[in-house]
């Protein structure tokens, strides 16, 4: 049986940074990160991916090369929590035992969860950029493209960083545009949400964009069934389930359907009804085992999955891990800060940062509204360098410091 201080399960981009924390806080031995990925992926950059702005390497490190090397790798998967006897089951058999736990698994895809789509894509014109096998696939099906509907969905689950099956549809339209082939595509949005974008201020500028740009967006359409072999695609109108429809395509990028990871919805005691780690929304600490926190995708926080949140949230636990262990309380508040760059083709994007229940939070003093080259450059270049040189080092807890200085103190 193994034992440590604090075990971390997934070394993405939660568990990564947390690890790095606290192993320079406990010293050698005492922490322990279970992950079985060889590879870690700055998984924003497959957007750009998507769009030929970089290659899949560029989003990848060994993973050996991000985890603390003060930490034991447990090489291995979670496969059973139990959280009453603080104990960790990994793939081989083995237990693992924790003082503290914090899970940081991110969220599951489920492939099959559509009909058709496994096989699909590996079909001509069916893409996604939610894997790296098949990002670098969608921008070879936009320069293969010829002509007809170029079809983008998002399911009717929650899903990691929502902005990101839009910001490859405003790519797309950008790039047939430099090619010529603007007037022979039909862009087609299809979402299962009521709206464009949870957040009023961003929806109004993106519903603009769209209007601008001739793109047709279906609210409440939902992919049920992928059929390469005459490039169909079938949708469900979630307001009349009786209601199924066609659609051919001649690409198709589609954003796969999520959920918890099956090994939590498999612990009752750890999650709550959807199967996601119940922790408090502004301490992140566990509502029913003290000892027990969650990071990012993979928790119960009703804020946007995305990195800028988990950075956000590193902090915030950091603090408050650190005072339990102390034999303190928890004193550190999450807002729910969460941002999510609207690339909108090859040079502009509106920067969306918002906090619990949509409210915008911004950190330049300018109208983040508004299409900018600005953040265009910082989601392409220095997010990245951000991401690996900081963040997975647990030096990076989001833009707070830089948003109360630029607004001179004024904002939350
Ligand atoms: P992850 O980083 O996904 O890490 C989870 C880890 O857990 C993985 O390493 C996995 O191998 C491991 N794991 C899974 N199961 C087990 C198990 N049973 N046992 C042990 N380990 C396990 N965010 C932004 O902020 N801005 C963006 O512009 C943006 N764009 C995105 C675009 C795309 C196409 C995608 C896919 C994501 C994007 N995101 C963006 C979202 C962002 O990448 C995620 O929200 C973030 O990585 C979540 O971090 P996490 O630690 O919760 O999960």
């Amino acid at each position: 049986m193994l034992r440590y201080k604090l075990v971390v399960v997934g070394g993405g981009s939660g568990g990564c940074s947390v690890a790095a924390k606290f192993t320079r806080k406990l010293g050698k031995g005492q922490v322990a990160v279970i992950e079985p990925a060889e590879k870690h992926y700055y998984q924003p950059m497959w957007t750009m991916v998507g769009g030929g702005m970089k290659t899949v390497e560029q989003s990848a490190r060994p993973m050996k090369d991000v985890l603390p090397a003060q930490a034991d790798w447990i090489r291995e998967r979670a496969v059973a929590f139990d959280p009453k006897s603080n104990k960790v089951t990994t793939s081989s058999g083995d237990e693992v035992t924790y003082e503290y736990l914090v899970v940081a698994m991110g969220i599951q895809i489920n492939w099959d969860a559509i009909k058709g789509l496994k096989e699909a894509l590996d079909t001509p014109g069916v893409c996604s950029n939610y894997s790296p096998k098949y990002a670098p696939k969608t921008f070879e099906e936009l320069k293969a493209f010829r002509e007809g509907n170029a079809i983008f969905t998002f399911p009717n689950t929650p899903i990691k960083c929502p902005g990101a099956p839009q910001k490859i549809l405003y790519i797309a339209d950008q790039y047939l545009r430099k090619a010529g082939k603007r007037d022979k595509a039909t862009l087609i949005y299809n979402t299962s949400l009521p709206v464009l974008f949870g957040v009023k201020k961003y929806a109004e500028s993106l519903w603009k964009v769209v209007e601008d740009r001739g793109i047709v967006v279906n609210n409440r359409r939902c992919l049920t069934e992928v059929r390469p072999d005459t490039r169909e695609a079938v949708f469900v109108d979630l307001d009349r389930p009786e209601h199924q429809f066609m659609e051919k395509y001649e690409l198709l990028h589609v954003t796969p359907n999520m959920s918890a990871p099956d090994v939590l919805k498999a612990c009752p005691a750890l999650t709550d009804a959807a199967g996601y780690v119940d922790v408090d929304k502004h301490t992140l600490q566990h509502n029913r085992h003290p000892n027990v926190f969650a990071i990012g995708d993979c928790s119960s926080v009703p804020t946007s999955k995305t990195a800028a949140a988990v950075a956000a949230e590193c902090g915030v636990l950091g603090k408050n891990l650190w005072s339990v262990m102390s034999g303190g309380q928890c004193t550190a508040s999450y807002d729910g800060y969460t941002s999510c760059p609207l690339v909108t083709g090859y040079s502009k994007c509106i920067l969306a940062e918002f906090k619990f229940d949509g409210v915008p939070l911004e950190t330049f003093p300018i109208d983040q509204g508004k299409e900018r080259w600005a953040p265009f450059v910082m989601k392409k270049e220095l997010m990245p360098f951000l991401y690996w040189q900081l963040m997975l080092k647990g030096y990076w807890n989001g833009p707070k410091v830089i948003r109360k200085a630029l607004h001179l103190g004024m904002s939350d």
